[in-house]
């Protein structure tokens, strides 16, 4: 196979992420202790204020904790404290204190991909949250390249192919989100893999919207890539 450009998704693509939220989220749950809604209704709740807040303020665990705050405010049933509230934001504080889990073969697929190809490291969020996660995975001396953005977007998919020189038909993102990775990057006219996590936030998830333009493949684990690859 011809050399090709890879560009890898981070978050519950190479390591664990979502894990961490939906823990902290049911922390948060206990300590709601709400009288008549389900734990799925105060999902509901978070989900709708994370929606709208995720569209100004993008993502990140710091986010996560204000829109908990948020939350808080329009579910307690008793008078807030402010001790109430540090309690609250300390439940998604401890998102970043986690050890980076890598998910099952990575590392020794990454040897197998950047022995071959050039690798891309494309992650949104936070950019120090996500530096601190490559940083801390000790991944990073795998990609010729590691971009943080706000959002994954199609346009934001031209602009990285145009700075980074990458030819389409030899472009691939990898990802675990049909919303930030595949569907994006195959309207830009990139091929994708798609790798599905179990426990991938409800926010990301859509329909995969194959096109006729381009590749897709759908893979179990990623260690599979290097069958293809
Ligand atoms: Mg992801």
């Amino acid at each position: 196979m011809k050399r090709q450009h890879l560009i890898i998704d981070a978050d519950d693509t190479l390591w664990e992420n979502n894990i961490f939220f939906e823990r902290a989220f049911e922390e948060f749950a206990d300590f709601l202790d709400h009288r008549h809604l389900t734990r799925e209704q105060v999902r509901d709740v978070l989900d709708s204020i994370e929606a709208v807040n995720a569209k100004i303020h993008g993502y990140g665990s710091k986010r996560f904790g204000r829109n908990l705050v948020e939350t808080y405010h329009r579910l307690a049933q008793r008078p807030i404290s402010d001790a109430d509230l540090e309690q609250v934001v300390a439940f998604a504080e401890k998102i970043l204190e986690h050890p980076i889990i890598l998910l099952p073969e990575v590392e020794e697929t990454l040897v197998h991909l950047a022995e071959r190809h050039d690798l891309t490291l494309f992650t949104k969020g936070h950019p120090d949250e996500q530096q601190a996660k490559v940083d801390r995975s000790g991944l990073g001396r795998f990609f010729s390249h590691v971009g943080i953005v706000k959002e994954k977007e199609v346009g934001v998919y031209l602009r990285l192919g145009e700075e980074r020189g990458f030819h389409f038909p030899h472009t691939w993102m990898i990802g675990n989100s049909p919303r930030s990775d595949v569907n994006p990057a195959l309207r830009a006219g990139f091929n994708a893999v798609y790798i599905p996590h179990p426990r991938t936030w409800i926010l990301e998830k859509e329909e995969v919207q194959p096109v006729e333009t381009a590749q897709l493949l759908h893979l179990e684990r990623f260690g599979e890539l290097r069958e293809w690859f």
